[in-house]
């Protein structure tokens, strides 16, 4: 805790939190110096006198005092009144004050705890016994703080965990390179809208869509361009999305993967050609490629009404080999699985 570089709540920093710093307030000069002189042997504590009552509140404020040593009878500020002052002051409204009274009187001493005082001596105090309180209230004043700080710190630690974890998550569910859903999130969501189409007994269709010829692309333009194509293709393949449930996400290295719940199968060739249409469109040039002499797609599309026992697997795999019936076929077409 003791960390040099943290500050505590009051601004007092933690290695300055171990000195004990005392600010008198009275308008008596001697007695101030009689204080001085019985606390002249503590090297752990230092005492500091303001006899301007008017100006206390501005010094403590300043000095940040553990604990206030103050008269209680003053001019022109009534004693009682500049406690009020203190603690209505955040940066004083929990430092000790001791009240320094002329008399041994219960009703005074009532008052000063009413009004906000700490503890209450009668002039002039016993050197051992002034120590003793201004040592029990000025620590109990620094542990307060450093609790309060530890608190804080706890605090913003717990929040900032917790702003991490909400970025990890996004991050989670992400590809690091065209920035549409990963692999990962491809998986969770067919698992769950098949299980939804399975119990609302609708149909669920996937595109898997895989870049024509692109080992030929990275070969004549290098992998930083194919890199680029990827990501052009990504945001393609998301705008032709139509409803708030389908999702586009990177299956692997050049393919994608379209799900497209409570989608049959006509629904489904009119999104597909619309990405077939849409990649084309961004005539990045192909030299490989055979036809247009552009990057193009195919796709593989499967469309079922999931029945009681079967699994999910079944529709990528379908999907799979209807994309490498489109390869086989030419390039640059759908095929949809029986
Ligand atoms: P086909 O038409 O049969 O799909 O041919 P293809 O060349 O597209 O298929 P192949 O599987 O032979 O090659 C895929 C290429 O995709 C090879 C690999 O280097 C490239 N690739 C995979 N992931 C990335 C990537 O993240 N960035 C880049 N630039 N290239 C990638
Ligand atoms: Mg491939
Ligand atoms: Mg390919």
């Amino acid at each position: 805790m003791a960390n040099e570089n943290l500050a505590s709540a009051s601004g007092v920093p933690f290695a300055m939190a171990w000195t004990i710093r005392v600010l008198l307030v009275g308008d008596q000069v001697f007695i101030a110096e009689a204080l001085r002189g019985m606390l002249v042997d503590e090297p752990d504590i230092e005492f500091h006198f303001v006899r301007d009552a008017q100006a206390a509140l501005a010094t403590a404020v300043e000095l940040k005092p553990t604990v206030i040593l103050q008269d209680l009878v003053m001019q022109p500020i009534d004693g009682f009144e500049l406690v009020r002052q203190f603690r209505a002051q955040p940066d004083t409204q929990d430092t000790p004050v001791i009240l320094l009274s002329g008399k041994e009187d219960p009703k005074l001493k009532a008052q000063a705890f009413n009004v906000g005082a700490n503890d209450y001596l009668v002039k002039l105090p016993d050197r051992l016994e002034l120590i003793a309180r201004i040592r029990y209230h000025s620590t109990a004043y620094t542990n307060r703080l450093q609790r309060d700080d530890a608190f804080r710190f706890l605090r913003e630690s717990q929040q900032k965990l917790a702003d991490a974890n909400v970025e990890l998550q996004k991050l989670a569910a992400l590809d690091g390179l065209t920035g549409i859903a990963n692999r990962r999130r491809f998986d969770e969501t067919l698992k769950t809208e098949w299980q939804r189409a399975q119990r609302n007994q609708r149909p669920l269709t996937v595109l898997l869509c895989d870049i024509d010829w692109f080992k030929m692309y990275n070969d004549a333009h290098g992998h930083p361009a194919g890199d680029l194509c990827l990501k052009k293709v990504a945001a393609v393949l998301t705008e032709s999305l139509k409803r708030p449930t389908d999702l586009a996400a990177r299956f692997g290295g050049e393919e994608f993967v379209l799900v497209l719940p409570d989608t049959d199968q006509e629904g489904a060739l009119v999104v597909a050609h619309q990405c077939l249409q849409r990649v084309e469109a961004l005539a990045l040039p192909n030299p490989g490629a055979t036809g247009s002499g552009f990057v193009t797609i195919s796709i593989g599309l499967a469309t079922l009404v999931p029945g009681r026992e079967s699994s999910f697997d079944i529709l990528v795999d379908m999907a799979d080999r209807a994309l490498y019936g489109a390869k086989i076929a030419g390039r640059n077409r759908i095929v949809s699985a029986d």
